[in-house]
Order: C-alpha cells, then sequence, then structure tokens
C-alpha cells in the first residue's frame, strides 16, 4: 500500500518520532500519457499530465502539507494558519483535520472557487474573507504568525516546498528519468522551484542522469515575472495563479534560468481553450489555473519552441471539480460545445434532441 510522501521517501525526509508524520496518503498520483493531445499540438511531442487533482484534497498543495504539518507537530505547534487562493487552505484545513490541531485561513472575498471554500469549511478551520487580494492577505498571516505561536503554512515555510519536490520523484521513477520538459502554471511560484528542486536532488542522488528544462506560465492579467514588476491588482480566471507578488520569485528565476527554460505567459482565453481541449480529447478535467500549462506549451509551440520534439510533462495542479461555475460558464458561453437541453420525457423528442 502507498504510505504517503515522507514514508515513501524516507531518505529525502526524515522524522526522529514517526508519530509525529501526519499523511493522507497524499501523492502517487498518475503521469497519464496524452497522445490524442499531442496530436493536435505537435506529433513530435510525447506528452503526459501529472493530474495532481487526484490528491486527497485534490490538488498538489497537499504534498507539502504533509510536510508542514508534520514539522508544525514535531515541533509541538497546535495552530497552522495561511493566505490561501483556495487550494492551500483547503489542505490545511484538511491536514490540520487530521492532526487534531487549528488552522486559521485567510482567503480574498468572494474569488475562492467554490469547491475549495467548502473544503476550508468542512474541515472546521477559522476561515476569514478579506476584503482585498492574496497578496495582502499573505502579508497579514504573515505578521500574525511572527507574534503568535501560530505555524506559518504558506509556502514561504520552507518545508512546503520540501514535500512539494516529491511530484518530480515520483515523475522520475515513472519515466525512468526526467522528461525533456516540465510546463507548469506559476502563481505564488512555490511550485516550479519545489520541481526543480526534486529533479536536482534525484540528480544529485544518482537516481537520474539529466534535468528537464522548467517551463513556467502565469496569467496575462497576474504575470509579475514575466513583466518584471509586482502588478498591484491581478485579474484572471484562473483564480489560483491570481498572485500579483511571488513569494518565490527570485527560486522561480533561478529554476527558469539554472534549466535554460522559461517563464511566459497565456490570456485567459488561451487557457480556458486548452482547459477545454483537455478535457474534451483526453477526458481529464482540471481547474482552470491547472490548464495554464497546457495553454504555455500550445502557444511555445507555435513559435517553433518544440522543434525537436521531446517528452513534456504538464503537471495538471488542481482538480477540475474545484471549480464547477468556470466548468459550466465554458460549456454554455461562446466556446460552448455543449449545452444541456430540457424537453419532455418522450421518446421522439429526445431522439430528436439527440440528432439520431
Ligand atoms: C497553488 C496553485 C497553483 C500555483 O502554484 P504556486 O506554487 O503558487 O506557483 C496553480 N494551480 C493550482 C490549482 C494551485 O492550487
Amino acid at each position: 500500500m502507498w504510505k504517503g510522501v515522507i514514508r515513501e521517501y524516507p531518505e529525502f525526509y526524515q522524522f526522529k518520532n514517526p508519530d509525529h508524520v501526519v499523511t493522507l496518503l497524499e501523492g502517487n498520483t498518475p503521469l497519464i500519457p496524452a497522445p490524442r493531445l499531442a496530436a493536435k499540438i505537435n506529433p513530435k511531442l510525447t506528452m503526459y499530465v501529472k493530474y495532481e487533482g487526484l490528491n486527497p484534497t485534490s490538488s498538489f498543495k497537499d504534498r507539502g502539507m504533509t510536510l508542514a504539518v508534520s514539522r508544525a507537530v514535531e515541533a509541538g505547534s497546535r495552530a497552522v494558519i495561511c493566505a490561501s487562493t483556495g487550494n492551500t487552505s483547503a489542505a490545511a484545513a484538511a491536514y490540520a483535520a487530521r492532526a487534531g490541531i487549528k488552522a486559521f485561513v485567510v482567503i480574498p472575498e468572494g474569488k475562492i472557487a467554490l469547491g475549495k471554500l467548502a473544503q476550508a469549511m468542512i474541515h472546521g478551520s477559522v476561515v476569514i474573507q478579506i476584503k482585498g487580494n492574496f497578496d495582502e492577505a499573505l502579508k497579514l498571516v504573515r505578521k500574525i504568525s511572527e507574534s503568535h505561536p501560530i505555524t506559518l503554512v504558506n509556502s514561504l515555510n520552507p518545508h512546503r516546498i520540501d514535500g512539494q519536490r516529491s511530484a518530480a520523484f515520483e515523475i522520475c521513477d515513472v519515466l525512468g528519468g526526467a522528461p525533456e520538459y516540465h510546463a507548469l502554471p506559476v502563481g505564488n511560484a512555490g511550485n516550479i522551484t519545489a520541481y526543480w528542486a526534486g529533479y536536482k536532488t534525484y540528480k544529485d542522488a544518482g537516481k537520474i542522469n539529466a534535468l528537464p528544462k522548467m517551463i513556467g506560465f502565469q496569467a496575462e492579467g497576474a504575470a509579475p515575472i514575466v513583466r518584471g514588476h509586482v502588478i498591484e491588482n491581478p485579474e484572471t480566471v484562473a483564480t489560483a495563479i491570481r498572485i500579483g507578488n511571488p513569494a518565490s520569485w527570485k527560486p522561480a528565476e533561478a529554476a527558469r534560468d539554472e534549466s535554460g527554460g522559461l517563464i511566459d505567459m497565456v490570456s485567459d482565453d488561451e487557457i480556458l481553450a486548452a482547459y477545454q481541449m483537455l478535457a474534451s480529447t483526453e477526458g481529464i478535467f482540471c481547474e482552470p489555473a491547472s490548464a495554464a500549462s497546457i495553454a504555455g506549451v500550445i502557444k511555445k509551440n507555435k513559435q517553433g519552441y518544440f522543434e525537436k520534439g521531446g517528452r513534456v510533462v504538464c503537471t495538471l495542479t488542481g482538480h477540475g471539480l474545484k471549480d464547477p461555475d468556470t466548468a459550466i460558464k465554458v460549456s454554455t458561453g461562446p466556446m460552448a460545445t455543449c449545452e444541456p437541453v430540457t424537453c419532455e420525457p418522450e421518446l421522439e423528442k429526445v431522439l430528436n434532441v439527440l440528432g439520431i
């Protein structure tokens, strides 16, 4: 049985007292080949998606949260706090419940996808909505954690990045090496930092010979790294990456530069088109922010970036069910592929609607 990332990778995650490990058996998410998507984008590419939506709270945040909460428990902490665009709060709430400690979450009012808010609430965390954005929420929780005995579990907490490295380990274990390219969305920029650290850890340990190029994608309305300055009022449909001043800005640039990769941006339309394309061609439902990785690969391919082909892994950071509102909006809007039709329960009428 899979034992969760801490116990599966003991050479990289050591605990003196095994009772301190707080796990929901996260990790071991499937690396799904995406041949139909690759055929549409560029047949020379071998594409895979790392479907992080299949973690216990349906996003990759669980990988960092198992470490952050376990280390908090190890240090005797009885409470955790985070700012969140939604998924960090869902994971913090769940792992705190699992540990029997308290969780406080501060979120931007009205900008949290419905599923994520539901998660934070059902796990019994204290939820505070501020009339402000994520960056302001993060400033607040940093201050609170500095002056109170409450552990900050945003990705400023190094254990978050430490745990998130495990996704890179898993990919290398499955592929027998690193892919040529690794694409992922960039918000607070912790995950691109963590994957790069994970690949380097594996190379240093002699488990792989080569490293991938890290290619990260921000949303156009929330692209501080691409534009080179803080964005005061970030806006994007991809709420999980609606961040104007990423905490891991510098390490993300280092991951980009050391790997010979890039960080670029994609528009909301490109994100939603990729979101729908993935769902309809491969049967995989991710949340809008996750689709920034696919949208980015499509954009760079059009610019000739993948001329030589190769293996591309796209991280799908969260599950599509987190944000049902966007799925329904996209499916009934101008890009609609299928709109539910209401009709009488009569065979003739139903066949007529089905067009068969
Ligand atoms: C947190 C999150 C991101 C952004 O990851 P960072 O580490 O903040 O760059 C992207 N997608 C989803 C679904 C997330 O939950």
